[in-house]
């Protein structure tokens, strides 16, 4: 079976690389030329563990091929999956240019039977928009399906994600269809994922559904939290104890800066736009949509408590990625903090183990470091703003000599506040005693 992949970002490389592995024959397309010429040289233009070593196999085994060349692509696959992006339009709404793009060139070049894997994160409707713009474009009458299969994987551990995914789902409204999709992932199957088949509205809300379920749910902690701060309470030991009801279970419940990333900020906003087109005031999404951006507000608030007046002040950022393990820096809450403090006149040094080439693409005026402690010399405090791991194990005594003044305002959470008081840090987390 030939599959094409239209759009190699995260979403796309990922699902071409893993199929691939399945042992599927995959062509992964996209527009954008100095992309395919990175891979096509071997090279990944993201970063994502494991990606790199599983690409040089499939594509040294063949079974693994990128090109520009869309015609080719569509005519040559019985099945086309798109992953190209749906970024957020300004009043919010999910932006569908691209994949309408992409079906008007199925349209054009389609000359066969062609089942279509919808896998972006799409308004509930788009298979059908998809649907009607290729039987509105198509030239020839051809028989298609469309499909809505969403994507869950996590960037950081995409490759992990999509070989190991909590469920697969399905939305489709042929059998045909069905049984290929089926086929295609066999190999899940074969180590008992659930499949959840349903029709391809369905298909495309659980998607948002679930994102901003866990979007409302680290609101609803980092909410918790800015109440302990106010009433003396430890939100670790609250988070804790809510984690044991099996109810509730322990994860998302980190309090921090806010969620960011490319897709809970997009996906909330998209869905509350959705709902309100439906004539439906999606009231708690509205809500977890203003406290996040509020949050950052919040943690500038705190660096100020701590600083005093920003003008003119240093302060050095520790991370700079939405999250760690990847490169990634869309809407990530330490770039939003980082861009508040310019405006409060704060001079800005910066590190991060992965995402300094991204930040010099958008913010040329910081200055970059080499590593965590370049970062906090002569800086007037030190913020900790993504949790990657070399984080978590600073030489803390050498960061205290070298900073101007021992102040270490850690958004993630990764130290202990009575140590670090008692190694004489003016120490805050985010509602910890
Ligand atoms: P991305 O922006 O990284 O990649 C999209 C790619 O599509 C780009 O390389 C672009 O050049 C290409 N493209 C656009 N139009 C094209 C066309 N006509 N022909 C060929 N290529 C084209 O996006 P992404 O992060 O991979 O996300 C893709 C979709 O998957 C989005 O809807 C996103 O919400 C969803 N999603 C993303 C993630 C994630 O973690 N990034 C997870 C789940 C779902």
């Amino acid at each position: 079976m030939k599959i094409s992949i239209i759009g190699t970002g995260y979403v796309g490389l990922v699902t071409g690389v893993c199929l691939s592995d399945f042992g599927l024959d995959v062509l992964c397309v996209d527009k954008d030329k100095e992309k395919i010429k990175i891979l096509n040289s071997g090279g990944i233009p993201i970063y994502e563990p494991n990606l790199k070593e599983l690409l040089k196999k499939n594509t040294t085994e063949g079974r693994l091929k990128f090109s520009n060349d869309l015609k080719f692509a569509i005519e040559q696959s019985q099945v086309i999956f798109i992953a190209v992006g749906t970024p957020s339009n300004n009043d919010g709404s999910a932006n569908l240019k691209q994949i309408e793009e992409v079906a008007r060139q199925i349209a054009e070049y389609i000359n066969d039977y062609k089942l279509i894997v919808n896998k972006s994160t799409v308004p509930v409707g788009t298979a059908q928009k998809v649907k009607n713009i290729i039987s509105k474009y198509q030239t020839k009458k051809y028989p298609f399906d469309i499909v809505s299969n969403p994507e869950f994987l996590r960037e950081g551990s995409a490759v992990y994600d999509f070989t190991h995914p909590d469920k697969i789902v399905i939305g489709s409204e042929s059998s045909k269809a069905l049984n290929i999709m089926q086929e295609i992932y066999r190999p899940l199957y074969l180590i008992n994922t659930p499949f959840v088949i349903t029709n391809p509205e369905t298909a495309e809300l659980i998607k948002y559904a679930c994102n901003a379920f866990l979007a409302t749910k680290i609101t609803f902690i980092n909410e918790v939290a800015n109440l302990c701060e106010k009433v003396g309470a430890d939100v670790h030991q609250i988070a804790q104890a809510m984690g044991l009801d099996g109810r509730i279970s322990p994860k998302f419940l980190h309090p921090g800066p806010g969620y960011g990333g490319s897709c809970f900020p997009k996906d909330t906003k998209a869905l509350y736009h959705f709902a309100s087109e439906k004539e439906y005031d999606f009231k708690i999404l509205g809500a977890v949509i203003n406290a996040n951006k509020r949050q950052r507000e919040i943690m500038v608030e705190k660096i100020k408590r701590l600083v005093g007046s920003l003008k003119d002040k240093t302060i050095g950022i520790l991370g700079l990625s939405f999250k760690p393990n990847t490169d990634d820096i869309r809407e990530s809450a330490s770039l939003d903090i980082i861009k508040l403090l310019l405006k409060e006149g704060a001079r800005i040094k910066c590190y991060d183990p992965l995402a300094i080439e991204n930040t010099k693409k958008i913010l040329s005026d910081l200055t970059y470091c080499n590593d965590e402690y370049e970062t906090a010399q002569d800086s007037d405090a030190l913020v900790i703003a993504t949790e990657w791991n070399q984080f978590r194990n600073l030489d803390l005594l050498e960061i205290k000599k070298i900073l101007k003044t021992p102040i270490l305002i850690d958004l993630k959470n990764l130290y202990e506040p009575t140590k670090m008081k008692e190694l004489g840090f003016i120490y805050e987390g985010v509602g910890r005693l």
